[in-house]
């Protein structure tokens, strides 16, 4: 049985004037490795790009930003020892310490750099990346080492306030916590045959793999779960804690990819997963996904509605294979 279920829906209507019969298709997926449910959509514009000036909001809220130089020392909470005996981890201008609002156990706040207080997409370059991941690693280590039962480590990011993000400089987010959250408990209860036949089958369809970058393989999603969805597969490791320095430069090349093309598709906000299974856990490749959000503007529409929130559906009105079509030159596809 193919590992890509989908179904076509037609939603049938009459036109109000010529009572002509308007018929909709809607292409219904299954994710192949958690049957997560996604409907991709007519363009309806829902991502449309948008003129709102995000330098200058950046300006107005740059004058109180915790993360900016003149104040990340004095406003951002240090680790106790037993983490980090300097407090604080950093890594070329990266810097990592505790989030203020912990989401878990262990929860840290990362910024690219505190002189980034303004960082589009397409200037996010693969070694500010690479570092950042790298003060993320070295913290998912620290946990480990301070806390072994700590075991579910992931890297994410809320980019922009569409995303989540509570405060504009740009960052990412660790959550290293005895509990993993649902998605990696779904993933890791995965059969690890699943991952490489998934993968395998991508690579066959060639409609939506991108390709791969030396040790990691990156493709559009066939069932998003939000806009623009990429994942990326990482078979040598487990958890980021595993991640050795020629990996995360190499995942820091693919995500600069990647981030590059969305804001040549217009897109500024995005959410990222890195999730992480115990280390060392056998067949379980640790995997990445990358999605674009709405635009930052007055009235925007949140690309987030009911279907996603209660009932754990993608409703996207990009499809995947357009997505892949648009990007994957970047990748060598
Ligand atoms: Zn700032």
């Amino acid at each position: 049985m193919s590992l890509f279920e989908s179904h076509l829906l037609s939603a049938r209507a009459l036109d109000a004037v010529s009572g002509e019969e308007i018929v909709t298709q809607i292409e219904l997926r299954f994710d192949p490795l958690t049957g997560h449910g996604s409907r991709i959509l007519p363009e309806r514009g829902l991502m449309e790009r948008s003129d709102f000036d995000l330098e200058a909001f950046a300006a107005t809220n740059q004058p109180t930003c915790p993360f900016c130089p003149e104040r990340i020392e004095q406003l951002t909470p240090r680790w106790p020892a037993a983490i980090d005996r300097a407090g604080r981890i950093t890594r070329g201008e990266a810097v990592l310490f505790p989030n203020l609002h912990p989401y878990a156990t262990y929860s840290s706040v990362s910024v690219y750099s505190p002189r980034l207080h303004y960082l589009p997409l397409a200037t996010i370059s693969e070694a500010l990346l690479a570092d950042n991941l790298a003060t993320q690693v070295s913290f998912a280590r620290a946990v480990l080492a301070a806390d072994p039962a700590a075991r579910w480590a992931s890297i994410n990011a809320n980019h922009m306030l569409p995303s989540g993000s509570s405060l504009f400089h740009p960052h990412l987010q660790g959550i290293v916590d005895q509990h993993p959250t649902t998605v990696q408990r779904q993933l890791a209860a995965v059969p690890p045959e699943r991952f490489g036949a998934y993968l395998e089958a991508e690579r066959l369809a060639g409609e939506r793999h991108l390709g791969n970058t030396g040790r990691v393989d990156w493709l559009a999603s066939f069932a998003p779960i939000a806009p623009a969805e990429l994942r990326a597969f990482i078979p040598a490791c487990a958890s980021p804690a595993e991640l050795d320095e020629s990996l995360t430069a190499e995942l820091a090349h693919g995500l600069a990819l990647a981030l590059g093309a969305y804001a040549e598709l217009g897109f500024e906000c995005f959410n990222l997963a890195l999730y992480g299974a115990p280390p060392a856990s056998v067949g379980y490749p640790l995997n990445l996904r990358l999605a674009a959000r709405s635009n930052l503007k007055p009235l925007y529409r949140s690309d987030s509605s009911f279907l996603e929130r209660l009932h754990w559906e993608g409703a996207v009105d990009i499809a995947p294979e357009y997505v892949a079509e648009r990007i994957g030159d970047r990748f060598g596809r």
